[in-house]
């Protein structure tokens, strides 16, 4: 019989277990709690940041990205190679990038100067853009369609099915391995746990480190005539993401002590991406939770959308909606990976990553079994 695998959690992890698992012969039954997956994985700027990563989560983004490209060919996942422009407005900033530029990045990037910088994002004005560097391969997908566009290629599937509305409540060994829901018993092969910043619900022993990070995001019109750009990336981006780790790195921190200690109290990653409909997705702050109050902080997204507007040189944004994003977080790790009870295995991505790293994920823990 055909070993049955299933999943708890319709969010870009679960899902990508379940590509892999259909892939690779295996029938398979994603359990969702809610009517469609509204958390994490729908909330984010769908940044496929392969360049911008280092060590094990450079190497499982590397892993990942010609997954998402084979995601919009075989399942339609609006997915496009956008590459990122990592824009410098100061001497600091640009060290950085020159930096990553001769030592790390990709085939294909280059470094620009400012006008030409300016210029990938329609901006004409001065708005203190001295140079940027065009960094090679990354993705821009459409988080709010690609998760409900895999789970219903999931579903149409003939081993594959999608239950929604469903809320798992435990998982028992005997007498065989059974996933428990508030909609009757499943028993299966083998298990995967992949329920995102709420992985402590069913194993809390497991995720005692793991927190919630909570990220303040806008989607805004664009103010002027830009066709799809890259993904967007400016000095805050160079302090958060590993492949900008070096010397240079140390002196922009000091720097930014110095002049934006705004942008540092609020953990900002000031960045855009653009939307198929043309729209950008703006962001972010972060705050770490035990437990995520819902409140927006009004001065934050001002501060947020006041930079990007600055950046490309208009006064104010048009801002068309307004939310919360929440992703699971970890002092200690950037992975939750473990195998709890025989058969079962809890994937949960600590760090705000998991669209770059979900699929390369999905295909390690399959290959494993
Ligand atoms: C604002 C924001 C911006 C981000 N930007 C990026 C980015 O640009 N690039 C990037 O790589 N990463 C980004 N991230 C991180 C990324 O979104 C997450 O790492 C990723 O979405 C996590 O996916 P997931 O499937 O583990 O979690 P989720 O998407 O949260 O999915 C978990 C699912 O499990 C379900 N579930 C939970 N408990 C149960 C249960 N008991 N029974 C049944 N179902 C259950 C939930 O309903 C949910 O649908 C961002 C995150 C945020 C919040």
């Amino acid at each position: 019989m055909t070993t049955h695998i299933a999943i708890v959690g319709a969010g870009i992890v679960g899902l990508s277990h379940a590509v892999a698992a259909l892939d690779a012969g295996y029938r398979v039954t994603v359990v969702e709690q809610d009517a469609a997956a509204v958390l994490s994985s729908i909330r984010n700027f769908g940044h496929v940041c392969t360049s911008v990563q280092a060590g094990e989560l450079g190497e499982l983004a590397r892993e990942a990205n010609p997954i998402w490209r084979s995601l919009a060919e075989r399942v339609g996942v609006e997915a496009r190679v956008s590459g990122t422009l990592a824009v410098a407005r100061t001497e600091a900033e640009e060290g950085v990038l020159e930096e990553l530029a001769a030592l790390r990045a990709p085939a294909g990037s280059e470094m620009l100067d400012g006008k030409t910088a300016a210029a990938m994002l329609g901006v004409t004005a001065p708005t203190g853009i001295r140079s940027g560097l065009r960094l090679a391969g990354d993705i821009t997908a459409n988080p709010r369609t690609a998760v409900a566009k895999i789970a219903a290629w999931v579903d149409a599937h003939e081993r594959g099915e999608v239950r929604f509305n469903t809320t798992v409540r435990g998982v028992s060994e005997e007498p065989r391995l059974t996933l428990e829901t508030n909609r009757g018993d499943v028993a299966v092969d083998h298990i995967v746990i992949a329920t995102g910043h709420l992985v402590g619900r069913l194993f809390p022993e497991l995720a005692g480190d793991v927190r919630e990070c909570v990220l303040q995001m806008a989607r805004v019109k664009t103010p002027h005539v830009m066709g799809l750009g890259p993904a967007v990336l400016t000095g805050t981006s160079m302090l958060r993401y590993g492949a900008f780790e070096g010397p240079a790195q140390e002196a922009l921190r000091t720097e930014m002590q110095a002049i934006r200690p705004d942008l540092l109290e609020i953990d900002a990653n000031v960045m855009f991406t653009q939307q198929p409909d043309g729209t950008l997705l703006v962001g972010d702050s972060h705050r770490t939770f035990d437990a995520a109050p819902p409140f927006l902080d009004e001065r934050w997204s001002e501060l947020l959308l006041g930079e990007v507007a600055s950046l490309l040189g208009t006064e104010r944004l048009e801002v068309l909606e307004r939310w919360q994003g929440i992703y699971a977080t970890s002092a200690d790790r950037d992975l939750l990976r473990e195998t709890p009870l025989p058969g079962v295995s809890v994937v949960s991505v600590t760090t705000g990553v998991g669209m770059t790293i979900g699929p390369a994920l999905g295909a390690r823990t399959i290959a494993d079994l």
